[in-house]
């Protein structure tokens, strides 16, 4: 395979970007090569400049959920640019969107939109701070909360995969303010809490990790977090930025049954483009300036251009009743490849997965939280990753991360990919 042209530019793009990219998880330092350069991408397939072509399980790292450059959503996109891309200025897709979200999701009472992921936690945190009085958090271990300094201690995605424990730049008192409990142990919590009587305000999780690679909270563990947050008067926030419309129409809140009080969201709801959201309760919503005295705002928030394909994105799942048992079969069809593979070559990896996200980790224990996420062999994770790449298949860089199917993956992709993750275990 050919990548002269990616490896040019990143050798530029090294002299005027930190590490050459504007995002670490896109780095292939981790499996040991340069970065592609993406041409485009159309359905599942994406295109690098020296014209490889690839199925993408990418997907933009979430957010394409019906595939790249869909028909309806550029349409939509193209034909809201018409109208001036930004006003910095209320508009009715705001509402639009915010009504879907309340009807995909029944415990969003009120929602604020914002511009990433980061942004939505960062300020559902502070959120929870004024709600409470309080100052401390709870995070779990190997979850990853976008990159706001509260959240970079023991976090998922670029950070495990460059095997950093913190961040320098993050303050002592900052830091302090943080705890870490361990996924699916609701006993650490639990230590926490009674070691900080009081003093904490929210318990951040992804209820359906995808940051330390694929990894489902238990739905007993998730059902006391839930219970122990009610009984300590404690704001409890399900980061749903990739879970989202993602695992099921309602996210991780559906599929467990169990609501949170404050949710965010990021990726799908942006349809590809920078938004992320927060929402909840009503009676902690409202503290949220102007209504209230917790300050947050955004010049590009409830942007026109992104808010259409927040919305388009929503309305094409929205009127397919059957989205997700689609989406859902045509995972199964692939996992169902990936374990007789596994299981014709005598290989005992563990494949997690929810829906249409899934990590095949390179362990041969139940991957379950952080510590068993990292029992796993990242070299041949790497050399998992560039066979399967010099067979056409565009998988995430690193072993922490999900892989995400789109309803443009037809049963030719899926039947492809297969093969092709024979011919790659066959060479470990
Ligand atoms: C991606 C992600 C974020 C950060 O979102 P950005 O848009 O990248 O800032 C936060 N939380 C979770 C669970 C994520 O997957």
């Amino acid at each position: 395979m050919n990548t002269s042209k990616s490896s040019e530019l990143f050798a530029e793009a090294q002299k005027h970007i930190p590490g050459g990219v504007n995002s670490p998880v896109r780095a292939f330092r981790s499996v040991g090569r340069d970065p592609l350069y993406i041409a485009s991408a159309k359905g599942s397939k994406i295109y690098d400049v020296d014209g490889n072509e690839f199925i993408d399980y990418i997907g933009s790292w979430g957010p394409m959920i019906h595939g790249h450059a869909n028909e309806r959503i550029i349409n939509a996109i193209k034909d809201a640019a018409e109208n001036s891309t930004s006003f910095g200025a209320s508009s009715e897709k705001e509402i639009v969107l915010a009504q879907l979200v309340k009807k995909f999701v029944p415990a969003i009472e009120m929602i604020r939109m914002v511009n990433s992921g980061t942004e939505a936690t960062m300020s559902a945190m502070r959120l929870a701070r004024g709600f409470t009085g309080r100052e401390k958090i709870i995070k779990f271990e190997g979850c990853y909360h976008g990159h706001g300094d509260s959240f970079l201690s023991k976090a998922g995605s670029g950070v495990a995969t460059l095997g950093l424990p913190d961040s320098p730049g993050v303050t002592r008192s900052t830091a302090a303010d943080t705890l870490n409990a361990k996924f699916n142990d609701i006993a650490s919590v639990e230590v926490l809490i009674e070691q900080h009587p009081g003093s904490i305000a929210a318990v951040f999780i992804e209820p359906v990790a995808g940051n330390m690679g694929c990894v489902m909270a238990g739905k007993a563990f998730l059902q006391k977090l839930r219970d122990l947050c009610t009984a300590e008067g404690i704001v409890l926030i399900f980061d749903e930025v990739m879970s989202g419309f993602r695992v099921a129409r309602g996210g991780a809140q559906e599929l467990y049954g169990i609501n949170a009080d404050l949710t965010t969201f990021g990726k799908i709801i942006g349809g590809g483009l920078p938004v992320g959201a927060y929402g909840g309760r009503r009676d902690i919503m409202q503290l949220i300036a102007p209504s209230g005295p917790v300050y947050q705002a955004g010049t590009l928030s409830g942007n026109p251009l992104a808010m259409t394909a927040g919305i388009e994105t929503l309305l094409a799942i929205d009127e397919d009743p059957d989205f997700y048992r689609t989406l859902g079969d045509a995972c199964e069809y692939l996992y169902d490849g990936f374990r007789s593979n596994l299981a014709d070559l005598k290989l005992d990896y563990t494949l997690n997965t929810c829906g249409s996200m899934f990590t095949l980790f390179f362990s041969s224990e139940a991957v379950t939280d952080f510590d068993s996420a990292k029992t796993s062999n990242t070299a041949k994770f790497a050399a998992y990753f560039n066979h399967m790449l010099e067979n056409g298949i565009y998988l995430p860089p690193s072993q922490f991360e999900a892989c995400f199917v789109s309803t443009a993956h037809t049963r030719e992709d899926v039947d492809e990919t297969v093969v092709a993750n024979r011919i790659s275990l066959e060479f470990l």
